[in-house]
């Protein structure tokens, strides 16, 4: 559900103190999406590149809610709204170990886990400007997904596939981009920038692989 100028409720609430907490000013805490709501709105989304419009949509909703946990580990003082879109809560594996996770989507139909996905879809942005156009082709993959690539593997009808249960790409943390090569725009760029984002090339003689370190 988005939230834009005229919304009430406790949705609006919940909007209201996440950016409060963020630092910005929305007016009174009061359930009433109005223009000092509005103007929060849109200095958050111009600070965070979200798309300055005014509108809480799904981008902007797991940018805050993401931002508002405490780096200590602790929660945000607010919960997190029951409506707003928060991704999808799968099954990963990590280290061979079944996880649950939240993954976002990161365009192209594809997903990484949430935190992951918000800052892919910032360093997706920041490319842009740049004149790069970076897409997911493989992102966050259920078990049997993987379990497919490693058989591709095994049967030499595929790219190196890791250990179903092994892969990053199982934990939502690797991406696998339209690089096309690595003498090319996409990845020289992501090779100078990437870092400052949380991405690395962590696959010898992938150029396509890029995986979220945080
Ligand atoms: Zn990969």
């Amino acid at each position: 559900m988005s939230l834009r100028i005229n919304s009430r409720g406790s949705q609006v609430v919940r909007l209201q103190k996440e950016l409060k907490a963020a630092g910005f000013n929305p007016g009174p805490t009061d359930g009433i999406f109005g223009r000092g709501t509005q103007r929060a709105v849109r200095a958050y989304q111009s600070k965070y590149r979200l798309g300055v419009d005014g509108i809480v949509g799904p981008r902007t909703w797991s940018k805050l809610l993401h931002d508002g946990k405490t780096p200590a580990g602790g929660t945000s003082s607010v919960s997190r709204p029951s409506s707003a879109p928060r991704g999808r809560s799968v099954l990963g594996y990590v280290n061979g170990s079944p996880r649950r996770i939240q993954i976002a989507p990161v365009g192209n139909g594809k997903y990484l886990r949430a935190d992951a996905a918000a800052r892919f879809n910032q360093m997706k942005a920041a490319a842009r400007r740049a004149g790069v156009n970076l897409s997911v082709v493989s992102g966050f993959r259920t078990m049997a997904q993987q379990r497919q690539l490693y058989a591709a593997y095994r049967a030499g009808r595929g790219n190196l596939a890791a250990r179903p249960g092994y892969s990053n790409h199982q934990g939502g943390l690797s991406a696998d981009l339209n690089t096309g090569g690595y003498n090319t725009r996409a990845y020289k760029w992501l090779k100078a920038h990437g870092r400052q984002y949380g991405f690395v090339n962590d696959v010898r003689g992938e150029h396509w692989h890029w995986t979220f370190r945080g």
